[in-house]
């Protein structure tokens, strides 16, 4: 099988055109003059808004004027990620998609992420929009920008962009899955800052440090009982009991990756330096045994270092600051009562990083927490607690800012949605089985449109798409067949 004769053609060719324009997050441009181009020459209504979303729409088959206007949806840019030895240019270079040479059944890059998610989708909606013998409704394609980088191009639709009622999102990435509701998020920035003091002579400097956790991604893996590496160096410092000073902490590199690594820097005086090695050994020791093979890896050292900090924090204020983020709640919270396996309510401290700040005698903790749930009174809830627990530390001297750089509304699942319906009546149909009806812990641009348009019934399918946003990303090429089938009869029956 050479890749010019993959099924359906239609939406393979649409797709290995997209493939050929360089498409990441905030560089959209070129593939939607391309879209616009392509839809003056199919004689296809086709405009574009602001942020640089495109909607392109056919007028419903003669005696179907009175069904419900169907909306395809999918995202233009695709997350750039290439391999170490890669030397492509994600600005000039068109993606290469191949066979995989160990497993013809998937379709991957030449050491890039393949952009399946979401061209797979947009080519789907553009294959629909041409097939002539498709019987349907009015039809649109909504092409949004910058769905991997904040979602802006969602945020921005305007009432009246498009008309639909009924929203195909073609982001899934499992032929089997229907999904119908998203966690909506919260992303809270705490800025403490306390003065730090020269330590006085006679202290033993050591880096502490916690690796080889497993981490993973708060959306998906929150609910496996893995540690933060950031909370459990926090645990171990603050149950040595030792009398410490702190002149730097970090761990966690992002809001939605659970922490890894973390380390810091602790001075502890020098005659009881041997006790409080020992306490944390044992300490670390009783940390890796609680997690047992929920996160078998983590592992606890400390190592001397000769030269003093310059400034760190007194030991009160270190007290302070290790009780703090010892006492926010963090991993998962509640799962949903209805909808076995799947995580309600959950949150992540991303991101922490603490040090004396260059030129000033301050000390300056930063934290990032990110907060998902399906409900949003317990999203709200959850956020107003892990700040009320940040600002606490000003009752002990420390000066507190704090914002929320980034909020989304949750997709509430409606299982008595009637596209819902119709959907899993086809799927049985054309397949013989259910598909697994679901949410996801994640988020979608789903999510975004359901408070804006309240009338819509939505609901996201897709073909089976795995390692997205890494240059591993892969499709199964004949879930595209499937899934393409399943959503052209689908349409043809709303
Ligand atoms: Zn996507």
């Amino acid at each position: 099988m050479h890749i010019d004769e993959l099924q359906p053609r239609s939406v393979w060719k649409r797709f290995f055109d997209i493939c050929a324009i360089p498409h990441p997050s905030h560089r959209e441009a070129a593939l939607a003059d391309a879209l616009m181009r392509w839809a003056a020459e199919h004689g296809i209504e086709a405009k574009r808004d602001e942020a640089g979303n495109v909607a392109m729409s056919r007028p419903a088959v003669f005696g179907m004027e009175d069904h419900p206007g169907v909306i395809l949806q999918a995202h233009l840019d695709m997350v750039p990620q290439k391999a170490a030895e890669s030397g492509h240019d994600f600005e000039r270079d068109p993606i290469r998609p191949r066979l995989d040479p160990k497993n013809p059944a998937w379709l991957v890059a030449d050491g890039t992420t393949l952009g399946a998610d979401d061209g797979i989708g947009v080519a789907m909606a553009l294959a629909l929009l041409e097939d002539h013998e498709l019987r349907s409704g009015r039809l649109e394609c909504l092409f949004t920008v910058n769905e991997e980088d904040g979602m802006s191009g969602a945020r921005a639709i305007e009432p009246g962009f498009v008309t639909g009622s009924l929203l195909l999102n073609l982001d899934g990435e499992d032929e089997a899955e229907l999904t119908i509701g998203c966690a909506g998020a919260v992303r809270t920035i705490a800025e403490l800052s306390i003065p730090a003091t020269a330590a006085p002579d006679g202290l033993a400097w050591f880096e502490a440090a916690v690796d080889g956790l497993l981490g993973g991604h708060s959306g998906v893996d929150i609910d496996k009982g893995r540690a933060n590496a950031t909370l459990a160096l926090v645990g171990i410092l603050a149950r040595t009991r030792a009398e410490l000073r702190i002149a730097s902490i970090s761990g966690g590199t992002a809001a939605n990756a659970i922490p890894r690594e973390a380390r810091a820097i602790v001075g502890v005086e020098a005659a009881r330096a041997a006790e409080f090695r020992a306490a944390f050994q044992s300490e670390a020791t009783a940390a890796r045994i609680a997690l047992g093979d929920k996160d078998p890896g983590l592992a606890a050292a400390l190592a001397s270092i000769a030269v003093k900090p310059a400034a760190s924090l007194a030991p009160k204020d270190a007290a302070s600051m290790l009780t703090m983020l010892g006492a926010l709640p963090n991993g998962l919270v509640a799962m949903e009562p209805d909808m076995p396996g799947l995580v309600r309510t959950s949150l992540n401290l991303g991101k922490a990083e603490g040090a004396v700040a260059p030129g000033t005698d301050r000390f300056r903790l930063e934290t990032l927490v990110m907060i998902r749930s399906s409900s949003d009174d317990e999203k709200e809830a959850l956020a107003a607690t892990v700040e009320r627990r940040l600002a606490g530390v000003a009752e002990h001297g420390w000066a507190v800012e704090q914002r929320r750089p980034a909020v989304s509304p949750a997709w509430s699942p409606d299982p008595g949605s009637p596209l819902l319906g119709k959907a899993v009546a086809v799927y049985r149909e054309l397949f013989g089985k259910d598909p697994r009806v679901t949410s996801t812990h994640g988020g979608l641009e789903t999510g975004l449109f359901r408070p804006r348009f309240p009338s819509w019934d939505m609901l996201s399918l897709g073909p089976t798409i795995r390692y997205p946003h890494s240059p591993d990303e892969r499709v199964e090429i004949a879930s595209v067949e499937r899934s393409y089938r399943f959503a052209r009869e689908l349409v043809s029956r709303l």
